[in-house]
């Protein structure tokens, strides 16, 4: 019954570039998106009032760190994920496993699961494919992600093998808990995406692909391993590829990506939905996207009288109403204030794009004008 909460449909193309809407129980999400990550139930130094202003329809939560801390029965008792932290929308909980991989130092893997110590207090846990779901069911997202095991980039062939056998043993296992929780009739009504893997290797993404829809049928597909230090030329080629394998209709969610010109590159290849932290994390550093000069530091002596928006194009209310010159004292000065100010701005930076994006997919536009945004923004200096 849950999985009838949801439903993807396309409207149009452009190529292999597709505009859809994909429908939650929490609301509909118009796609290509760019979801923001909201790590500890939190966009960094945002309100949620301020989410929902820059345009973003879908945030997502991190299992792995909702788990550690508050804890996911104490978010339950508050009433779930979404009235915990006063968001409306839909979300996305990932499955923690990225972060068990690259965060947690790791004890042990096997088929079991990932043994695990915190890296908040030391102490010691285990991940199996059903407490990850069942944790994600108390946390209460729309979307829930299977356990998968990411193998660090550059992994040999051998390596991102075993890796995709075990993820591909853990997903039945996934399914089949989840499907127990809604035999059960756990609230609330979620759907499972699985986690591709494979890294760059195409024969190895191709069978991973065919593996998963022998398994069943999917509300959407999460795009793994990719984002993880590989030559652009050889994520693109994985893309392509995964396209052919794809069933067309449904979501496609790249995770971990991303850039602004990466999104728009993985959005002329057939793909949906997007999350990355480099919107904040790029704003602690003074770090910002432009329109007109592609990736600016705005520490740069430059912008000391620089009297402009920082991005002239942009209708955020940051460009709206802040001088470069105020940012750049803001950043200079570690001011809370610059944090947040750049924030707001890259966070619709990537909203917007997503639906820049959608709008010239639907008037047959799409490659024209992205490949004149990736030349300008690519040719600007930084
Ligand atoms: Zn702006």
């Amino acid at each position: 019954m849950s999985e009838n909460a949801f439903a993807f449909r396309l409207e149009a193309n452009d190529g292999a570039a597709r505009v859809g809407t994909f429908t939650t129980p929490h609301g509909d999400v118009p796609t290509p998106a760019f979801m923001p990550v909201g790590t500890l139930g939190t966009v960094k130094s945002l309100s949620m009032e301020e989410v929902g202003g820059l345009g973003a329809r879908m945030i997502l939560g991190n299992t792995y760190h909702l788990y550690l801390r508050p804890g996911h029965e104490l978010v339950r008792q508050l009433g779930g994920l979404h009235d915990f932290m006063r968001w409306t929308g839909p979300i996305l909980t990932d499955s923690g496993g990225y972060q068990v991989f690259s965060l947690a130092q790791i004890r042990d893997i096997s088929d079991e699961g990932a043994v695990f110590t915190s890296h908040v207090d030391g102490s010691k846990h285990l991940f199996t494919p059903e407490s990850v779901m069942d944790i994600q069911r108390t946390l209460g997202a729309d979307v829930v992600m299977a356990f998968d095991e990411c193998p660090p980039g550059g992994s040999d062939h051998a390596h991102a093998r075993e890796a995709n056998e075990r993820t591909l043993k853990w997903l039945v296992r996934c399914r089949r808990r989840f499907e127990e929780l809604n035999a059960q009739g756990a609230y609330p009504a979620q759907a499972l995406f699985p986690v591709l893997q494979g890294n760059v290797y195409d024969d190895l993404r191709r069978e991973h692909a065919r593996q998963f829809q022998d398994v069943g049928d999917w509300a959407g597909f999460g795009i793994g391993g990719l984002s993880v230090g590989e030559a652009k030329p050889a994520m693109w080629r994985t893309l392509d590829v995964l396209d052919e394998e794809l069933p067309f209709d449904r979501p496609r969610y790249l995770m971990g990506v991303g850039y602004p010109d990466d999104l728009l590159e993985a959005v002329s290849r057939g793909y949906d939905m997007f999350d990355c932290v480099a919107p904040t994390r790029n704003a602690r550093h003074g770090t910002a996207w432009t329109s007109e000069e592609g990736q600016v530091n705005l520490k740069a002596a430059r912008f000391r009288e620089d009297t402009r928006p920082l991005d002239p194009n942009c209708d955020c209310t940051t460009c709206a109403r802040y001088t470069r010159a105020y940012l750049r004292h803001l950043v200079a000065s570690a001011e809370m204030l610059g944090f947040r100010l750049i924030s707001i701005h890259n966070l619709r930076f990537l909203v917007r794009l997503g639906e820049q994006a959608r709008r010239h997919i639907a008037q047959g536009t799409f490659h024209g004008w992205s490949g004149d945004w990736l030349e300008r923004y690519r040719g600007a200096r930084g």
